[in-house]
């Protein structure tokens, strides 16, 4: 799942008292954010395993910290908590819970069982949909497509082409995704999913108030 997570965080946002689609895009891939990091400094670990399952070549070995159960409720509390602390918004920082616990829901949808309960548990569990790559399409482009055009349709939209670049972009590389051979190396991969700090920002400079001059 790549964009079905975008779809959500795009779907989460609606009207001005809610937080920022750039805050909302960190909530929403926020254990995809820790991973990374966590698999550069070898606390986390995966393998290139080409057909692991029909959509993917990675082999999630050992992420407990960042994708079981457990640890994304407890992402998900902190993240909320953080954002009440900062904005005292309670509305927002429930949204922002949920959001970072929906990663968590389509990641058990997608993968295979390799999303562990707990770090303190051996129990893997996953209804592994990238086995049937017609049905998970279906599903994220739905998602997605469905939060770009509530998106699109929101009042305080703005920035239609950086919006509509944002939006062809996000679609380029989930093609590339399911098309490409499998990566050169784990360091790739991890690398490469710190790009994901790229969409945070662009996310931002979409609803960046037009200077005045
Ligand atoms: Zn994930």
């Amino acid at each position: 799942m790549f964009i079905g997570h975008y779809g959500i965080g795009l779907l989460a946002k609606k009207n001005k008292q809610l937080p920022s689609l750039a805050i909302m895009f960190i909530a929403v891939q926020l254990l995809d954010l820790i991973w990374p990091i966590l698999v550069l400094l070898g606390i986390e670990s995966l393998s290139i395993d080409p057909g692991n399952t029909k959509l993917t070549h990675l082999n999630f070995e050992f992420y407990p910290y960042s994708h079981s159960l457990f640890m994304a409720l407890m992402w998900s509390i902190i993240f909320g908590l953080c954002y009440l602390l900062f904005t005292k918004n309670k509305k927002g920082s429930l949204i922002l819970g949920a959001l970072v616990m929906s990663h968590w829901i389509l990641d058990f949808i997608t993968h295979r069982p390799d999303l562990p309960i707990a770090p303190f548990s051996d129990l893997k569990v996953g209804l592994g949909l990238w086995n049937y790559p017609v049905l998970e399409t279906i599903l994220e482009l739905s998602l997605f497509g469905i939060g770009a055009f509530l998106y699109f349709k929101s009042p305080n939209f703005k920035r239609k082409i950086a919006f509509w670049l944002l939006v062809l972009f996000l679609l380029i590389v989930h093609m590339m995704n399911l098309l490409s051979p499998p990566p050169p190396s784990v360091v790739a991969v991890a690398w490469s999913a710190n790009l994901m700090w790229l969409i945070v920002i662009w996310a931002w400079w979409i609803e960046k108030k037009p200077s005045s001059n």
